[in-house]
């Protein structure tokens, strides 16, 4: 009886200790594996915020461009677009300092200027890209990784991207058309209402009163006219 009590206690032993190292072990392996995880997470995190960072600059420079070309409502347009993207630029920071990263700024370079039709266009492909190209893979892996402040944080950039290339396709066809001021359907809106949260940007015919991306209170958005 006793050697067989002897033989329990060892087994018990041996299988508390086998237990303890696997338990151990398994709080050690995901810290290993988050921090490669998070170390692509970042890398993509820090090129979408230069980028975001570099089309807030150039917009500007656009609006100022516009500006000098007697197309103020296109000018409008290009402060409000380098405002979200400035919003845009500082939520991606908040995430990557979260992730516990750095965000490296880029080196600010002149843009090239052209016309302000061939601005619209060249902002338009850009944002159509990185929405059609790269957005819905990057948030869909936020998901799948169960990063609910990163899926929310991209899911806004690019709800705010649709958006501003459907503006701009509109200030397209309304200077590719003869129609006049008149014409309801084809007219530059007058003005711009910025969510400072999650940078959704809307218009007139579109304005809701609580930001359907942050529900923000829209009298909080700032007014670019
Ligand atoms: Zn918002």
């Amino acid at each position: 009886m006793k050697r067989f009590f002897a033989l329990f206690l060892t087994f018990f032993i041996v299988s508390l200790l086998a237990l303890g190292t696997a338990y151990i072990d398994g709080k050690m392996r995901p810290q290993y594996n988050e921090e490669h995880l998070w170390h692509d997470t970042l890398q993509h995190l820090n090129e979408l915020g230069r980028q975001q960072h570099q089309q807030s600059i150039r917009y500007r420079q656009y609006a100022i461009h516009a500006q000098q070309a007697q197309e103020p409502q296109i000018a409008t347009l290009f402060r409000a677009m380098a405002f979200v993207e400035e919003i845009k630029c500082e939520n991606c920071k908040d995430v990557i300092g979260a992730l516990g990263g750095v965000f490296n700024a880029p080196i600010e370079t002149s843009t090239p200027l052209s016309s302000v039709h061939d601005h619209l266009q060249t902002a338009i492909k850009e944002k159509q890209k990185c929405h059609e190209q790269k957005m819905q893979g990057c948030i869909a892996r936020a998901i799948n990784e169960d990063n609910r402040y990163l899926a929310r944080m991209l899911t806004w950039c690019d709800a705010s991207d649709v958006k501003m290339i459907l503006i701009m396709q509109q200030a397209i066809k309304v200077a590719d058309t003869d129609y006049g001021p008149t014409n309801d359907e084809f007219t530059y809106a007058a003005c711009y209402w910025v969510c400072p949260n999650c940078g959704n940007i809307e218009w007139e015919q579109m304005r809701t009163c609580y930001c359907p991306h942050c529900m923000t209170y829209s009298a909080e958005f700032l007014i670019f006219e």
